[in-house]
């Protein structure tokens, strides 16, 4: 855990159909996270692959990729206290039946195959997924409202 954790967090094709980017961006947002890297992009079925390589193998890994690769996703960086554990908190149960209302996958999702949104489960799976989704790298900026959000003691 450090103030300056960072974590990857991806709005999956359907959360994009369902207009829910600026939803998931406003909770990130409101929490105190900082925004420091974000794009839209279309990913390759190879791209997804090696983004869930540690699935391979299993029975939904096929339909999760074509899934994936369905249209665009929204990916993200956000930096600040624990941010990975926090994430999947905010995030909810990966099936959303068992999501518990006031996250994310639990007030807009009702199935594991169509769960809306991404999160890292872990720092170091964090930073591979931050270095394949975003190889130019992600900004670097101080926010004046940081000492309003984060205490030294
Ligand atoms: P996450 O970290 O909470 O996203 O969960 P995992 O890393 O275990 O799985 C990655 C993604 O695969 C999930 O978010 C779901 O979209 C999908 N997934 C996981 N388990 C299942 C399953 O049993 N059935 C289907 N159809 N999809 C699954
Ligand atoms: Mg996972």
């Amino acid at each position: 855990m450090s103030f300056n954790e960072r974590t990857y967090i991806m709005v999956k094709p359907d959360g994009v159909q369902r207009g829910l980017v600026g939803k998931i961006i406003a909770r990130f947002e409101e929490r105190g996270f900082k925004l420091i890297a974000l794009k839209l992009v279309q990913a390759t079925e190879e791209h997804l692959e090696k983004h869930y390589a540690d699935l391979k193998g299993k029975p939904f890994f096929p339909g999760l990729v074509k899934y994936m690769a369905s249209g665009p996703v929204v990916g993200m960086v956000w930096q600040g206290l624990d941010a990975v554990k926090t994430g999947r908190a905010m995030l909810g149960a990966t099936n959303p039946l068992a999501s518990v209302p006031g996250t994310i996958r639990g007030d807009y999702a009702l199935s594991v195959g169509r769960n809306i949104c991404h999160g890292s489960d872990a720092v170091e799976s964090a930073e591979k997924e931050i270095a394949l989704w975003f190889p130019e790298g992600v900004a670097q900026y101080t926010q004046a409202q940081e000492s309003w959000i984060f205490s030294d003691n």
